[in-house]
């Protein structure tokens, strides 16, 4: 049967017009109304895992005969990464997101995306009267400590980041980067020195050790564990446990008014970076000892609200078929970020706060909730 070429084009002509690509308008997030928590957090400690997704926390549990501390977390949610410029963020941008709680684009520090600066949750408790603390693994001035303590537009900005450390009066401080402080280039400034005279004890991994270290309870503390970044877990560098816990137990001894510190395992991102399994795992699991440790002060203190996350996925980790308990067959999809949510766990007072679905900037907004502020 013959059709007639005018049914052909009235045919067509609706599927023509529903082929049309329309212009998809973006959803806002959707905004929760929260409960206010039946006990309000009197300390936080932040962890930040960079790099840190679901497959990593998978690869270091099934690599570690079935067992990590974040299994004792009871209120755990998901969280949605993406830049203000790109659905793929960086540590800058989700570290602004966590910090400063807005959404900005890709390379910024402590600024929205019209780069205006915006409050980080580290100023606020500052301002508030509360001890406040920073330990990493990478340097002082890499992206996600920065994000807590600097405005700039840009994450290279490393000199600027460092002198935004004496505009703070953070009391406890660990982590590498000793050179954009003390060697610099930008200026003859020797910014560990003016700690010092800002009533700092100052020291570094020249003259000693975390564990060795003694601590002057009137006094801030800052310590330097490298020249630019610190090594690998797996070349010995060990402080993260012992700088964490110190800084827990210093903070709280430190002012009654409670205290804020943020921990990153910076690591585990350069390792799914370098496509290097071996790395992301042992990086993990020395991170997750810090979780268990911090976890226990928690829960014998009763007043810290406990909250772990990651900046983004890094590497896009799979972990194939054929693998084993303790043995596992793991391939990267890319040496960058990805775009995966990523999981965020918490206890204590106003863990509940945590669970659910939501952007970055939510986790800002939770913990202002969770100590009162709004
Ligand atoms: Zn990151």
């Amino acid at each position: 049967m013959r059709i007639p070429f005018v049914w052909i084009l009235i045919l067509l002509i609706p599927c023509a017009a529903f082929a049309q690509p329309r212009a998809k308008k973006e959803k806002k997030p959707i905004a929760t109304e929260l409960n206010t928590p039946s006990r309000r957090a009197k300390n936080v400690i932040l962890l930040i895992g960079d790099g840190m997704g679901l497959t990593q926390i998978s690869a270091g549990l099934y690599n570690n005969n079935n067992a990590l501390s974040l299994e004792k977390f009871r209120s755990t949610g998901l969280q949605k990464n993406y830049a203000s410029d790109d659905l793929i963020t960086d540590s800058a941008a989700a570290g602004t997101a966590i910090a400063c709680g807005v959404k900005t684009k890709v390379g910024a520090i402590g600024v929205g995306k019209d780069n205006k600066p915006a409050k980080s949750l580290m100023e606020e408790a500052e301002a508030r009267g509360m001890a406040t603390g920073i330990v990493v693994t990478s340097s002082l001035v890499d992206a996600t400590p920065s994000a807590f303590v600097a405005h700039v537009p840009s994450r290279d900005q490393k000199e600027d980041i460092a002198k935004s450390y004496l505009e703070l009066d953070i009391d406890f401080l660990v982590g590498g980067g000793r050179k954009y402080f003390s060697q610099r280039q930008s200026d003859a400034r020797d910014l560990a020195r003016e700690l010092e005279e800002k009533g700092y004890v100052v020291s570094d991994y020249t003259e000693s050790e975390i564990p060795k270290v003694t601590l002057d309870l009137k006094k801030n503390f800052a310590f330097f564990t490298a020249e630019e970044d610190p090594g690998k877990f797996q070349d010995s560098r060990s402080y993260l446990l012992p700088a964490s816990r110190l800084g827990a137990v210093f903070l709280k001894s430190h002012n009654s008014k409670g205290f804020f510190l943020m921990v990153e395992g910076s690591q585990i991102d350069w390792g799914g970076r370098a496509n290097d399994a071996s790395y992301v795992v042992t990086e993990l699991l020395e991170f997750d000892r810090v979780i268990g440790s911090l976890l226990e002060f928690a829960i014998e203190d009763g007043e810290t609200l406990i909250i772990v996350t990651a900046d983004h996925e890094t590497g896009g980790l799979a972990i194939n078929p054929g693998s084993q308990m303790n043995n596992l067959l793991t391939e990267f999809n890319t040496n960058a970020h990805t775009g995966v949510m990523v999981p965020v766990f918490a206890y204590g007072p106003g863990a509940e706060l945590f669970s659910g679905m939501y952007d970055n900037t939510e986790i800002n907004r939770r913990i202002r909730k969770a100590l009162g502020w709004e």
